[in-house]
């Protein structure tokens, strides 16, 4: 399921973010289809006009209103670096994130019961509703949206002093989630789940992966689960037979089939399409001809254990470890982010490239057919692996929760 990632970004702007629907369209991104409802209109245009770039000392533009239907905005670079542009009066709107509302989608998408007035209790703190987790048992739920862990860990601190019973944070992703405050939510007994993992943008709106009775009771069920069930992904000659959360199917053999086998066997670590599909690239092609340093070599070869390291520790967490998980998740982003830019530089000849795509594109048909195909029988299991598992170079099977499974 996609995943939303620049919204999350700009909650964490110190300063909140207000601009014109043009800034918003840059910060979002395809992003901002499923957002836009949130944006709230402030009474106040804008004096400014985003540049085409990330300009220098005069940019961004500034708004000049000569009269209603006569606006422009001129770069105040000296010379000019960007084109003045003519404008209507709905392009100077200035908009700001409707937490409110924000609070308010939380609790339908949910099924939270929403307080009368969502209010900011703490910088970055709101309340959104309440839980009914049964008759007796309501817990209040709260959004905490901040800039840094510290303040991360003052906004829970002043939670964990106000309610004196337990209650559910949402958090828009766990990058702070490691702090001391974190100790207090678990001897509370605080539910802590991140909306990067539950929300998803869908056809231009935000869904949800299900209620919060759902969503919350998944860590502990699945703990259970585990001990209780057995999962098997077993080739039996030509059939495969498949146990997952409690039901068996068996299924003819399908290619794609032994290639969701091989990630299921290594929970975390990336696999080569190449490897997978056994595709070959020429020796000539992969060595140092195609102009990889060898040093550089060492270096990725490092960088890329080191990432399976923790994808694997990730996988195995136990489902509350948030400290770790939260450490564990920004390194990850941290060697991803220095792979794609070292691999994007370096280059491939065009013959690896060629056999790269097309194992590519071969391990990512099979494995999306032997989804397909499990989906007709076990519609459960297509779901946790479509969640779960990541197809392209290289295709890793990372659960949200680790998973046992028996081959
Ligand atoms: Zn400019």
């Amino acid at each position: 399921m996609k995943r939303l990632k620049r919204l999350w970004r700009a909650f964490e702007e110190p300063f909140g973010i207000r601009g014109v629907r043009t800034h918003w369209r840059r910060i979002l991104g395809d992003e901002f289809a499923a957002v836009s409802p949130f944006l709230r209109r402030l009474r106040d245009p804008s004096d400014t006009y985003p540049c085409p770039r990330l300009g220098g000392d005069g940019c961004p533009r500034r708004v000049v209103v000569h009269g209603p239907e006569d606006i422009v905005a001129v770069c105040q670079c000296v010379p000019k670096a960007c084109d003045t542009l003519k404008l209507q009066p709905a392009d100077i709107v200035e908009y700001e994130f409707d937490w409110k509302r924000f609070c308010e989608a939380l609790c339908e998408l949910l099924h939270v019961v929403p307080v009368a007035e969502p209010l900011s209790l703490h910088k970055g703190l709101w309340q959104v509703g309440s839980w009914a987790v049964n008759a007796t048992d309501h817990r209040p739920v709260f959004l905490v949206a901040t800039a840094t862990r510290t303040s991360f860990d003052a906004a829970v601190g002043a939670l964990l002093i106000a309610h004196q019973t337990t209650f559910v944070v949402l958090s828009p992703t766990l990058r702070f989630s490691g702090g001391s405050a974190i100790e207090g939510l678990r001897r509370r007994g605080a539910t802590l789940l991140s909306l990067e993992d539950i929300l998803h943008p869908e056809g231009g709106k935000l869904v949800a992966a299900g209620t919060l009775s759902q969503l919350a009771g998944s860590g502990t069920r699945s703990e259970g689960a585990t001990e209780a069930e057995e999962n098997v992904f077993r080739r039996e000659q030509d059939v495969w037979a498949i146990s997952f959360a409690g039901k068996t199917v068996r299924l003819k053999h399908l290619a794609g089939l032994g290639y969701v086998a091989e990630l299921l066997r290594a929970p975390g670590k990336e696999i080569d399409a190449i490897t997978l599909t056994g595709y070959s690239v020429t020796d000539a092609a992969a060595g140092p001809n195609a102009g990889i340093d060898l040093a550089d070599e060492t270096a990725i070869r490092q960088v890329k254990s080191e990432l399976d390291q923790r994808r694997t520790e990730l996988a195995r967490l136990a489902p509350n470890d948030w400290v770790r998980k939260g450490d564990l998740t920004s390194e990850i982003e941290k060697l991803e982010d220095y792979l794609r830019d070292v691999q994007g530089l370096q280059g491939r000849s065009r013959k690896a490239a060629g056999d790269i795509q097309r194992a590519r594109s071969a391990a990512t048909h099979a494995v999306k057919r032997a989804i397909d195909r499990i989906e007709r029988d076990h519609g459960p299991l297509a779901e946790h692996l479509r969640h779960s598992i990541r197809t392209g170079n290289t295709l890793l099977y990372l659960p949200s929760e680790p998973i046992e499974w028996r081959f």
